[in-house]
């Protein structure tokens, strides 16, 4: 889920589904930083990665679409 290039380490977006998906954070000097910016962006840790903003609003809208199609 860290994505490392030319010694910076950025989080990776576990799902990278919304269209606007930014597919990874910051790059910064140690993974620990990089944790903690993809943190202070509200990304969403699912316990095995991090799910970046966009894709989180994307998966929220499509269990709400599917809620309401079961529900009509
Ligand atoms: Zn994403």
């Amino acid at each position: 889920m860290i994505i490392k290039k030319n010694n910076q380490f950025a989080v990776e977006c576990q799902t990278k589904e919304a269209s606007d998906c930014p597919q990874q954070g910051e790059f910064c000097d140690s993974e620990d930083e990089a944790r903690d910016w993809v943190e202070y962006e509200c990304w969403l840790y699912s316990g095995e990665g991090w799910i970046c903003i966009q894709c989180n609003e994307y998966f929220m809208a499509n269990i709400k679409s599917i809620r309401k199609s079961k529900g009509s």
